[in-house]
């Protein structure tokens, strides 16, 4: 509609200046009116003695006449349609300032508060939001109920606002706060908090989400996205720290942003360059203290850092989207590497769950196993509970395609997720792994014997072989044994190490006498219990 009237009558200026050209030749007709008047008026009412130019002049009169009704029409008419577009105008003005969702100023309008807060040397506090898990209910209960839950969210926000503030809704589960001063800022991020945790009702669903605020004190020295950025930091350090709460933006935040930032850097330039390699870890059976495989663990080797462990670089790599590309260099690299060792040895390789977004993450392994010559039945891929989180239809394609393959799964760090016992029996898994967390608290903590005890149970009934990883003494070992677990791994068996040194495990020299079978035999070659 707004396009409709400006297309057919032009823009506001165009009106406008045609307006003043109408309004220009009605002036000048008036002119004439009175000049050519003066002269016709008095012949036409006797007052004068007539010229001989006087019918002539008494028609153009009239014409003047004619044209000053014209003019003053056509210049109520332009005066209508010049109000009708500004109109227009302001609407589409507020339309490009409006978030259509909420109803809320959106991320221009915010953009446009803090430019006149920077230059009208003002200074305030912004508090930038995000919900916390908003896009679980978006994926469960579909977008209608997203756009709902949105529309409640904005609406709880309003209402905690102090007056003079201004909210906005910044974009996705984004919003953000303008407030006028200081002190009333984290009393106002607070009540948001309390607001946005409390179950928020959606017609028939009920969304339990929570906010993550990052509050920054911002003025007229810094540039309007400079202040969205301060309060940006604050906010992802709540979401570090495990959501739902605020945080004040501080400068050793913003030295950390700096670090992670020449992190990911150096990240994208080590996988350029070829640097991260696997080390091996050896899975034993707790039955026969033999070495069943390795678990394959990624080390950076950095010209600069040295070897650097996973803690350093998994979270980045996964959150800078360059786990996929390190988790398939490794394994590429670990099953070329392991490829003609004793073909009894299985391979366990890591997958994150943002790996899963992928939706050809099956066919890019399924391919790394045919250009290596890596038997799928000799490999195992691990994977958390975190990976059903997002997707799960589509995480459980990926789980069903690699089993189709050969590759058994293992469902890695279990006790520290979201799966329950309950649940475990419907889930396509080949093997569970206690988390380390357990096992550490095993010989000090009667609790900790419970769940391991329970978690073995289960694994029996199910015909799931259970593996405890972390195991770094004799006596948790022998403990974990009595309580009928499977396998284990952990210091106490042996470190992650480079693959030479982890083939040394199982190819040393036969003993001298052994029979010459035995000799060719690598797997007895081994021969070693642990
Ligand atoms: P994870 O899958 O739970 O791997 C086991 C971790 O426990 C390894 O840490 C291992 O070195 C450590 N560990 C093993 N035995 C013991 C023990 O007795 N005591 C203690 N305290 N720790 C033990 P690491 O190598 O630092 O790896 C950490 C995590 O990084 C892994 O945890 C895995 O989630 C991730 N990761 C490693 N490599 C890759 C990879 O290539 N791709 C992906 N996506 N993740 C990887
Ligand atoms: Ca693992
Ligand atoms: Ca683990």
């Amino acid at each position: 509609m707004v396009k409709g009237v400006t297309t057919r009558s032009g823009s506001p200026y165009q009106v406008a200046h045609s307006h003043l050209i109408t309004t220009c030749a009605t002036l000048a007709a008036l002119i004439l009116f009175v000049a050519v008047g003066a002269k016709v008026l008095p012949g036409a009412i006797g007052l004068g003695t007539s010229t001989p130019a006087a019918p002539a002049l008494a028609v153009a009169f009239l014409l003047n006449i004619a044209i000053i009704l014209f003019g003053w029409r056509r210049a109520n008419d332009l005066t209508q349609i010049l109000s009708a577009l500004k109109a227009a105008e302001q609407e589409a003005l507020d339309t490009a300032y409006t978030d259509h969702t909420t109803g809320l100023p959106n991320r221009r309008a915010m953009l446009r508060e803090l430019e006149r807060l920077s230059r009208e040397g003002g200074k305030g506090t912004l508090i930038l939001l995000d919900l916390d898990h908003f896009k679980k209910v978006n994926d469960l209960y579909g977008h209608l109920t997203g756009d709902h839950l949105l529309k409640s969210a904005g609406d709880a926000i309003v209402e905690c606002l102090p007056p003079a503030s201004f909210a906005a809704r910044l974009g996705g589960d984004e919003f953000a706060v303008l407030i006028p001063d200081r002190e009333s800022a984290e009393g106002t991020a607070r009540r948001m908090v309390v607001a946005l945790g409390s179950p928020i009702s959606l017609g028939s669903v009920t969304a339990h989400v929570s906010v993550s605020a990052g509050i920054a004190p911002v003025d007229r020295s810094m540039e309007p996205l400079d202040m969205l950025r301060r309060a940006d930091v604050a906010m992802y350090s709540v979401k570090r720290s495990g959501r739902n709460g605020l945080a004040w933006f501080d400068k050793e935040m913003e030295q950390q942003i700096q670090h992670r930032v020449a992190l990911e850097e150096e990240i994208r330039e080590g996988l350029e360059a070829d640097e991260f390699v696997p080390y091996f870890q050896p899975l034993i059976s707790l039955d026969t203290g033999e070495l069943n495989g390795f678990e394959v663990l990624a080390r950076w080797r950095s010209p600069r850092r040295g070897v650097v462990e996973p803690a350093e670089f998994i979270d980045v790599a996964e959150q800078s989207g360059q786990i996929g590309a390190l988790s398939m260099r490794v394994m590429e690299k670990a099953l070329v590497e392991a490829r003609d060792w004793p073909s009894h040895l299985k391979l366990a390789v890591n997958i994150s769950p943002t790996q899963f977004r992928d939706a050809h993450l099956a066919e890019r392994i399924v391919k790394i196993l045919a250009e290596t010559g890596f038997p799928a039945r000799r490999l195992e891929v691990e994977i958390t509970e975190n990976s059903l989180l997002e997707d799960r239809e589509q995480a459980l394609t990926i789980v069903q395609s690699l089993r189709n393959s050969g590759i058994t799964i293992a469902l890695d760090d279990f006790g520290t997720g979201y799966a329950s016992l309950s649940q475990l029996h419907s889930l396509p898994f080949d093997r569970i792994k206690i988390d380390r967390s357990f096992i550490g608290a095993l010989s000090s903590n009667e609790q900790g014997a419970a769940i391991v005890e329970a978690i073995t149970q289960l694994g029996k009934s199910l015909s799931v072989p259970i593996t405890a990883e972390g195991v770094e003494t004799d006596s948790v070992r022998e403990h974990l044994a009595a309580l009928g677990c499977s396998d284990a791994q952990g210091w106490v068996f042996g470190r992650a190490v480079a693959g030479h040194v982890a083939s040394m495990q199982f190819t040393r020299p036969p003993e001298p006498d052994a029979s010459p079978d035995q000799q060719n035999d690598s797997r007895s070659a081994a021969g070693r219990k642990w």
